[in-house]
C-alpha cells in the first residue's frame, strides 16, 4: 500500500531554521500556510493550517479539539511563534493531505470529481481522513462522488494493483463502509477467477484474515475448492498442492474447509425429510425436495440461498423443517473453513469504529 502512496506525493521541502525543533521533519510544500494557527505532523511531514476552515464541520473532532468558539484562539500572528505540532500517528501524510486539499480546494476542483473522471486515490484518502475525524460531511461527500457513476468505480479497481485493492479494502473496513467494502471484495474475486493474470489468492486471503473479512476470505476459499474440483492435474503426488502458492495455515484451511463441506453436503441431498404431524400426504414432500434442491458445487453459497427462499416459499412444513435441519448455513461455510467463532466480518467493522477521541495527543 505505502508503494502505491508514495508515487502521487509532491517532494517534500526541508524545513528552515524556524523548526529546528523537529530536525528531519519535512514542511508540505502545498499546505503550509505562513498565517496557518494550527500545526499537524504526519510521517514525519508538517501541515500548518487553519483552524477556522478545519472547524467548518461544527461536529467534527477538530471543532472539539479546539473548543471552538475561542476567539482569542483563532489567529496566531506571524512572528508570535509556532502553534504547538499535533503529532497524528498511524496515518499517512498522502491521506491527510487529501483533508487538507478538500478543506482548501477551489470550488472547480470539487465539482471536477462529478463532472469528470473522480481521482479515486484522493477520494479515499479523504473518506478515511474524514470518517476518523468524525467529518461527517465530507465523509458523505467523498463516497457519493465515489460512487455517482459506478461503473467507473468498478473499473479503478479492476485497474487497481493488489495493494491498491488492499488499501481499498482496508479503507473501507476503518471507515465503516461496506458498500465499498463489498465493490473492492467483488472486484477482487473476479480478478482471482480469473479475470485478471496474476492476482494472488494468497494476498487477497491475507488480507482479508488481517481485515476480519470472514465471508470474503470464505468466497476465496470456495474459489480454491472450485478448482481443486474441476481442473484437472492441479495437484499431483509429486507437486502436492504447489500450484494454489497457498502457505502452510492457508493450506490447512483449505483442505480442513474442503473435507468438512464435502461432508456437510451429504445430508441434503440423501436424509429423509421427516414428516411433519401436520402433514397430509408425505409423498408429494420427498419429490418437492428433490425439485427445489438444485445444488451448484461451484456456486455453494449462492445455491443455498436459492434452495432456502425456493423451500421457505413453499410453506410446506416439512421441507421448511428439513431446510432448518439439513441445509448448511452460511456461517456454517465460515466456519468449515475458518474456525468457529468471531462471529461475523460485521464484528470487524464495528470494533473499528473508534470511539470518539478530544484531546489532540490521543488522535
Ligand atoms: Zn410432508
Amino acid at each position: 500500500m505505502s508503494e502505491v502512496t508514495a508515487a502521487a506525493d509532491p517532494p517534500p521541502v526541508e524545513l528552515d531554521a524556524s523548526a529546528k525543533a523537529n530536525p528531519g521533519a519535512v514542511r508540505d510544500e502545498r499546505y503550509f500556510y505562513h498565517d496557518g494557527d494550527c500545526m499537524f505532523q504526519v510521517e514525519g511531514v508538517q501541515f500548518k493550517l487553519h483552524r477556522f476552515i478545519l472547524c467548518k464541520d461544527k461536529d467534527s473532532m477538530f471543532s472539539d479539539m479546539f473548543n471552538l468558539p475561542r476567539p482569542q484562539d483563532h489567529h496566531v500572528a506571524a512572528g508570535e511563534g509556532e502553534p504547538e505540532i499535533i503529532p497524528i500517528p498511524d496515518e499517512t501524510a498522502r491521506d491527510f493531505r487529501a483533508l487538507c486539499w478538500v478543506h482548501y480546494a477551489m470550488p472547480g476542483e470539487l465539482t471536477a470529481q462529478a463532472i469528470r473522471t473522480p481521482d479515486f486515490g484522493k477520494l479515499l484518502s479523504v473518506l478515511r481522513m474524514a470518517h476518523k475525524f468524525d467529518m461527517r460531511e465530507f465523509e458523505k461527500w467523498a463516497w457519493e462522488m465515489m460512487k455517482l457513476r459506478p461503473t467507473l468505480l468498478d473499473k479503478y479497481l479492476e485497474g487497481c494493483s493488489e495493494a491498491a485493492l488492499a488499501r481499498a479494502l482496508e479503507i473501507a473496513v476503518k471507515s465503516a463502509n461496506q458498500e465499498l467494502a463489498e465493490a473492492v471484495e467483488k472486484i477482487w474475486l473476479l480478478g482471482i477467477q480469473g479475470s485478471r493474470p496474476g492476482v494472488r489468492s494468497t494476498y487477497a486471503l491475507a488480507t482479508a484474515e488481517h481485515l476480519g473479512r470472514r465471508r470474503f476470505e470464505t468466497c476465496i476459499y470456495l474459489e480454491l475448492r472450485r478448482q481443486l474440483r474441476s481442473v484437472p492435474h492441479l495437484v499431483s503426488p509429486a507437486r502436492g498442492f504447489a500450484h494454489f502458492g497457498l502457505d502452510p495455515e492457508q493450506l490447512q484451511k483449505l483442505l480442513v474447509g474442503h473435507a468438512m463441506l464435502s461432508n456437510m453436503l451429504q445430508s441434503p441431498s440423501t436424509a429423509p425429510i421427516p414428516k411433519a404431524a401436520t402433514c397430509r400426504g408425505h409423498n408429494f414432500c420427498s419429490g418437492k425436495w428433490v425439485e427445489i434442491y438444485k445444488f451448484n458445487e461451484n456456486e455453494p453459497l449462492k445455491s443455498i440461498s436459492s434452495i432456502r427462499t425456493a423451500g421457505q416459499a413453499t410453506g410446506n412444513p416439512c421441507i421448511v423443517g428439513h431446510l432448518n435441519n439439513v441445509l448448511p448455513k452460511v456461517e456454517d461455510i465460515e466456519s468449515a473453513f475458518l474456525g468457529p467463532g468471531m462471529l461475523a466480518s460485521q464484528l470487524a467493522l464495528d470494533a473499528r469504529r473508534s470511539p470518539r477521541v478530544l484531546h489532540p495527543a490521543t488522535i
